[in-house]
């Protein structure tokens, strides 16, 4: 017989569910009569169904009752809630419901699971197939949903994060071209997204994800370089080269501040170094704290002036680019939330950390003890004891006199090494005659490497400045240059120009010289 049982729920993970056989058909105009045990005359007649309900009693006990169900009590019509009955009572409870006409509840199959049995257990009973593959079809059924709905989650997971990086990717300085670039491997990248964050000044570097790829697919050719803290090497990276400083753990304070400055917003500069990525690799037994950069094969203005001499426009070059440096890495610009960059000191002014572009610009790096100011009034002190190279120490660090806590003191201590490194620049320069050989400032005054009490000896207590050659006095451009390094090494930090006016004087002194640069 098709009947349109409607056996109860399932139960899943998710809750009751109700399994729904055919839909109720509704009675024929004039209704139906059914068979009804409460009757009196053992009928009813309904606009509705014909009703059976088999309940097992709590004495074990199975009784069937037969009714009418009016229409009215039909809700929703095609699967009515009355003609259900939920999976967890399938052992107590079942129901059946049917419309073909009339009495036809009489024979309709309406039986209980079996106490302990699963689902097809009364359908087998009854031998009806319907309700043995409908429930597990369902099952199947369910069981797949799920597993496209997961699946589709995933996907639409994956796909957001994608959409979310390359966004970030997209937005990082440098633009979607110079991320195809670098994504396809081609050479010219790097130069290319360094180059564009540069000019444009923006931002504060290369997403992170994009910094780690980067540094972890960068071999190293050799070293090239020792200072303070790292070891730097020449690296080369989809055939370009870079620079890979190497800190140990032990300056990982050192590292953590370099990375922190170079990432400052609004730092690039074309006479600051140029900061490409910042890794940490852990291989489980040591941790190497890396720091990329842009690499420039003239070295340090230290190594390239110990080799070569420099002409006039060279001097002036060279002079220029690195106040120009100077007074960016000073200024503070107060910007609306995260534009704006604040003053920063670099502390450790000298030849070794300046290097030398093809252009003959200079690059001010090595930022490891650099502090930051904002118009917060907040100066962010490094966590290291370390104040830079003694010789070039201003006679108030060398008597301890530093106000730590006026950050134009602070700058103040920067512009005495700058005037100490514009004076090797100007010593090598061939002015009115040869070049001189290159020489440290104070070479003839103090040991190849004084301590704290020689230098204030000759700084504070003798007063001794770099010597001005006679012949540097007699015209320009060297006369200004020789002004400005005096003006520069004042006693006094508070008489000392600030590294703006150094680059402006400078500037004015190529504008109006016949000097070309
Ligand atoms: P440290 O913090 O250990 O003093 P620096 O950043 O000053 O390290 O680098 C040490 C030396 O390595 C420099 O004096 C210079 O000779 C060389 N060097 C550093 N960075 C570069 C670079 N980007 N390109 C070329 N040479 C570099
Ligand atoms: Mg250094």
């Amino acid at each position: 017989m098709k009947s349109s049982i409607i056996f109860g729920c399932i139960l899943s993970g998710f809750g009751a569910l109700w399994s729904v056989g055919d839909a109720i058909k509704p009675a024929p105009l004039g209704g139906i009569t059914c068979v009804c045990t409460l009757c009196p005359n053992k009928t009813c007649h309904t606009d509705g169904v014909c009703l059976t309900q088999v309940v097992r009693q709590k004495d074990g006990v199975v009784v069937r009752w037969d009714n009418c169900l009016a229409k009215y009590q039909l809700f929703p019509p095609e699967h009515p809630f009355l003609c259900l009955v939920s999976e967890a009572l399938r052992e107590t409870n079942a129901v059946g419901c049917c419309a073909e006409g009339d009495l036809c509840n009489r024979d309709l199959n309406v039986t209980l699971a079996e106490p302990l049995t699963l689902a097809p257990a009364s359908a087998a009973s009854t031998g009806d197939p319907w309700e043995t593959s409908g429930s597990r079809q369902l099952i199947i059924g369910i069981v797949a949903a799920v597993i496209v709905v997961l699946v589709l989650l995933a996907a639409l997971g994956v796909f957001m994060w994608r959409r979310h990086t390359t966004q970030l990717a997209a937005k990082a300085p440098g633009g979607k071209e110079a991320m195809r670039l670098l994504e396809e491997g081609q050479s010219g990248a790097l130069s290319a997204l360094v180059g564009e964050m540069t000019t444009s000044g923006s931002g504060s570097g290369l997403p992170l994800l994009i910094q780690r790829t980067i540094a972890r697919q960068v071999s190293l050719i050799n070293p090239i370089g020792k200072g303070r803290y790292g070891e730097v090497y020449l690296g080369r990276w989809q055939g370009e080269n870079i620079a890979v400083k190497m800190f140990s753990t032990r300056d990982e304070a050192s590292w953590k501040r370099e990375v922190e400055m170079y990432q400052t917003v609004m730092l690039r500069h074309e006479n600051l170094l140029g900061f490409i990525a910042a890794d940490n690799k852990d291989n489980g037994l040591v941790t190497q704290l890396w720091l990329l950069t842009e690499y420039h094969e003239l070295g340090s203005l230290y190594d390239y002036l110990t080799r070569t001499p420099v002409d006039v426009p060279g001097m002036l070059r060279l002079c220029f680019s690195l106040a120009n440096g100077l007074a960016h890495l000073h200024m503070e610009i107060v910007g609306v939330s995260t534009l704006g960059k604040p003053a920063i000191a670099h502390r450790d002014l000298k030849s070794k950390n300046i290097l030398v572009k093809r252009n003959l610009q200079c690059a001010i790096a090595d930022l490891g003890l650099a502090v930051a100011y904002d118009h917060t009034g907040h100066i962010n002190l490094p966590h290291n004891d370390k104040v830079g190279t003694v010789r070039y120490l201003p006679p108030e660090v060398l008597d301890s006199n530093l106000n730590l806590t006026n950050f134009e003191s602070i700058k103040a201590v920067d512009v005495y090494a700058l005037a100490l490194v514009l004076w090797e620049i100007c010593h090598r320069c061939a002015f009115a005659g040869p070049a001189a050989e290159y020489e440290l400032p104070y070479a003839n005054d103090v040991p190849g490497d004084p301590d704290v009490g020689q230098m204030r000896e000759v700084v504070v207590v003798k007063k001794t400045r770099p010597s001005i050659h006679n012949q540097w006095s007699t015209r320009e451009p060297m006369q200004t240059m020789c002004r400005l390094m005096r003006e520069c090494w004042y006693p006094n930090p508070q008489a000392r120009l600030t590294a703006l006016r150094v680059k402006k004087t400078i500037a004015q002194l190529v504008a109006t010289g016949d000097v070309k640069i």
